[in-house]
């Protein structure tokens, strides 16, 4: 789970990390009140899970609490990498005397914790020189390579990597401010979704990015809104992922990841199929499973079970691929029902070829 600015902010202050005060708003009046109790000058922040949004102009800073509501008009509703904003936080604007960057991640490839730490950190640490930017193996831990009076800092962040089961925790700028004090101004974190039953941290549960990833969590499916024009669906990760590629090879973009996951029955495909057609992007939807221990003719009873439901709502094509457990009885059951919607295709290429050309 990636965490917004102020979710991330919280769950520092929660380690002792230091952090400016700030709320989030989202209307401009509201904006304006938090500025008016922070007291001084405010800096806007557009609150969403990209980064360069300074560059982008959703990050202002305000003199007034009248012109914090006036940035916030103009930051709500903005689009930053495709990501609408909906929220601003307002916090308390800092006096920058020095910007660092410092991170702690679980680097994959050297199958290490690694800690990096840049002196230019800021907007532009993207394109710093690879050799501005130190690697600090972290185990044991030992950040005396850090300049001193952050070294706390870092130790505390370190804290919330470890106690929160983070993937990365990331701060740019971690800055020094005019009167000497350290303070994280930005932060973002990534949290092990595997290790949430063991998380006691509350207030983490902000609303998804997207009304519709919101719904298939609550449904319990693994979606994820892309900005193509294939709806997919499929059963494994690694299956779901070579779809995509599959459907990008043949000159069309992919709406969504959706994993049904293994042992999926009718109802998890008859959900998915509804969370993928409410997607207005979405132009064709392409079905491809392999069927394991989940058997084909219950995917197949799954999709008949969404048709129905839907009804009229299934306005787009659908093209379902079905191999494995049980293949020939699942496609025997969408020949059988013969839905106008449905077309049955013999391989993955050839039913990434249709999709594409159908949602193109
Ligand atoms: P990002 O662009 O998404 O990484 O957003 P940041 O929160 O890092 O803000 C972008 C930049 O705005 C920072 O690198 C700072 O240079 C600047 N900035 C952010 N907050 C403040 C602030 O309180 N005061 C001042 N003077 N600059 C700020
Ligand atoms: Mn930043």
């Amino acid at each position: 789970m990636d965490l917004l600015e102020h979710q991330a902010m919280r769950l520092f202050a929660a380690h002792q990390v230091p952090v400016p005060a700030g709320e989030v708003a989202d209307t401009p009046a509201r904006a304006g009140a938090i500025a008016a109790r922070l007291g001084g000058a405010t800096v806007v922040k557009a609150q969403v899970k990209v980064g360069g949004r300074g560059k982008a102009g959703g990050v202002r800073v305000a003199a007034t609490p009248a012109e914090a509501s006036a940035r916030a008009g103009e930051i709500i509703g903005m689009e930053i990498k495709g990501h609408r904003v909906r929220e601003v936080l307002v916090a308390e604007a800092s006096n920058i005397a020095t910007e660092y960057y410092l991170a702690f991640l679980v680097d994959r490839s050297a199958r290490e914790i690694t800690g990096m730490f840049s002196s230019s950190g800021g907007m532009d640490i993207e394109q710093a020189p690879a050799s501005s930017i130190v690697r600090i193996p972290v185990d044991p831990l030992d950040l005396t390579a850090l300049p001193p009076a952050i070294v706390p800092v870092a130790e505390r962040l370190w804290a919330v990597f470890v106690r929160e089961d983070a993937t990365l925790v990331e701060v740019n700028p971690l800055i020094v401010d005019a009167a000497g004090r350290v303070l994280a101004i930005d932060g973002k974190v990534t949290l092990d979704d595997n290790a949430a039953f063991r998380r006691s941290f509350a207030g983490l549960s902000g609303r998804p990015d997207d009304p519709l990833e919101a719904r298939a969590v609550a449904k319990g499916l693994n979606y994820v809104k892309l900005d193509g024009t294939v709806g997919i669906i499929g059963n494994g990760a690694g299956l779901v992922m070579s779809t995509l590629d599959v459907v990008a090879g043949a000159g069309a973009r992919p709406a969504n990841f959706l994993d049904i996951g293994g042992g999926a029955g009718a109802q998890v495909m008859a959900d998915a199929l509804s969370v993928v057609l409410d997607d207005p992007a979405v132009r064709s939807v392409l079905v491809n499973v392999f069927g394991g221990i989940t058997a084909c003719d219950a995917v197949a009873n799954g999709v008949i079970q969404a048709l129905d439901q839907l009804g009229a709502a299934v306005t787009r094509p659908i093209v379902v691929r079905l191999d494995g457990h049980n293949a020939n009885a699942g496609r025997a059951i969408l020949a059988g029902a013969g839905h106008p919607m449905v077309t049955l295709a013999d391989t993955m290429d050839d039913a990434a070829a249709r999709a594409a050309h159908l949602g193109r």
